[in-house]
């Protein structure tokens, strides 16, 4: 559990370091009547898409989008990860985005169905419900290898359990923990406790009550759940134990119960295949927390970017993880009219194939107006707390409109940084052109290209 309780605070780290460009998205900017307002929770404009995505989040919520998908078609750059990510955030902020390109999908280190199948249980939420913290009362932590076994104090598990702030760590005392042992041992004897579950002991009475089961796991064990948790605490205090609400995806918990991957694959991105027996595993174990009400699905959204580079297994893959009753919201994104569908000789709208365009609901997103992407630029200027003066600002704002507006927002933070080298207090508009000039945008790039090719191709 102390795992899963430091994952899901490193999860947020690296999902901050990968969504950084869409930080200022807190939901559609929608009003109660499902409106779209001009700019509202980060949302600027864009407004029949953003009317549209209203409907789907209504759909969402009433349970009827299952087997469909939503298409997001429209230019590079006019807010389709933004709108998936929009409707992410007004589902609740424990709500799982996870975002993926189709191309990335393709590697020699993964096939492509597990690339998939982690992109799907990366949009897949836990809400773990643990009803194991004593308010009061003296806890001790011991982990045993397996039933029967006798009881070894843990430091590690311990030391981990007290920085989660979940219990509080009063006594490691041998007596304590030998007394608790003995307690523990009795009990499995009797085959009362298993590994994995969190016991209460009354001291008065000596009772041991099984409070519920841990699904946090010591490397050295078992797959799911082999933390035994022993609670000790005065007669009466058992009802002062609170509610521990851990919320992390199916993905991370593929990940730290994968033997061969462990914890600190989750940092690195490098998880490598994931077992189909692991998963299996996994699927019942929650299953059954879910029967016991120990734990709910959290459906998130999936984003895949480029969808037209997905080939005709892809889309059967997904025909099929859609009908699933645990799948996310599946948003997709393309920006080709008709091509060929990747995989065939046949070319269909967006290069989908007829099936799967069956059972889209299409979103179209429009290029944005020059006050528009003034307003993107303000925002963007806001959550990078970068200051710019309004001539800045409006040389900004037309270089977005000539160039791309992404190229625009990457702009603001390299112009903040040649503002500091010259101690400016503000971005000034000779930042702005300095780094306008350093970094090129795509069309002044393959313009110097064409005219340089002869020097590069021979
Ligand atoms: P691509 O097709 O290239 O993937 P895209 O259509 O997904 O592009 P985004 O990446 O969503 O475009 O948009 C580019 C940048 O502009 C992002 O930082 C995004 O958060 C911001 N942005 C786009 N549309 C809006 C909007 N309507 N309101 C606020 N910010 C927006």
């Amino acid at each position: 559990m102390a795992e899963l309780k430091r994952l899901s605070e490193s999860r947020d780290l690296t999902r901050i370091e990968r969504i950084a460009a869409h930080s200022h998205i807190r939901g559609l900017g929608l009003d109660s009547s499902l409106e779209a307002r001009d700019a509202s929770e980060g949302m600027v404009g864009q407004l029949p898409a953003r009317r549209a995505a209203g409907l789907i989040l209504q759909l969402i919520r009433q349970g009827k989008i299952a087997g469909r998908a939503v298409l997001l078609a429209g230019q590079p750059g006019t807010g389709k990860t933004a709108l998936a990510m929009g409707i992410a955030k007004s589902l609740g902020a424990e709500t799982p985005f996870a975002s993926v390109a189709a191309s990335e999908l393709f590697s020699l280190d993964l096939s492509k169905t597990e690339a998939l199948t982690q992109a799907f249980r990366r949009a897949i939420g836990v809400r773990i419900k643990e009803e194991a913290e004593i308010i009061e009362g003296e806890v001790v932590e011991i982990s045993i290898d397996r039933p029967g076994a006798s009881a070894v104090p843990s430091g590690a598990g311990a030391a981990a359990a007290a920085k989660t702030g979940r219990l509080t760590l009063k006594t490691t005392d041998m007596e304590t923990v030998y007394e608790l042992g003995g307690k523990m041992i009795e009990a499995l004897g009797k085959e009362k406790v298993q590994s994995g579950d969190v016991i209460a002991l009354d001291k008065a009475s000596g009772k041991v009550t099984k409070l519920g089961r841990s699904i946090g796991r010591s490397r050295d064990y078992d797959a799911v759940g082999a933390h035994t948790k022993f609670v000790k605490c005065p007669e009466g205090e058992l009802q002062k134990r609170k509610e521990v609400v851990h919320c992390v995806t199916l993905h991370e918990i593929d990940v730290i119960n994968s033997r061969t991957q462990g914890f600190l694959a989750l940092f690195t991105g490098d998880t490598g295949e994931i077992r189909a027996e692991v998963r299996e595993q996994i699927d019942t174990k929650v299953a059954e927390w879910r029967e016991e009400g120990k734990a709910e699905i959290v459906p998130g959204v999936l984003f895949i970017d480029e969808v037209h580079m997905l080939d005709i297994e892809c889309f059967s893959f997904l025909n099929r993880a859609l009908e699933n009753d645990m799948a996310p919201i599946l948003v997709i994104a393309t920006n080709r009219g008709i091509t060929t569908i990747r995989g065939t000789n046949y070319r269909s709208p967006h290069g989908i194939p007829s099936d799967f365009l069956d059972r889209l609901l299409i979103i179209t997103t429009q290029p944005y107006t020059e006050a528009e992407i003034r307003k993107i630029l303000d925002i963007r200027c806001d959550e990078e707390d970068v200051e710019m003066s309004a001539d800045a600002k409006v040389l900004l704002t037309k270089i977005g409109t000539e160039t791309s507006l992404r190229y625009a927002i990457h702009l603001i933070t390299s112009a903040a940084l040649a503002s500091q080298k010259r101690k400016g207090k503000v971005v000034e508009m000779e930042d702005i052109s300095r780094v306008y000039q350093l970094f090129l945008d795509v069309k002044r790039s393959t313009q110097y290209l064409m005219e340089y090719q002869s020097q590069y191709m021979f």
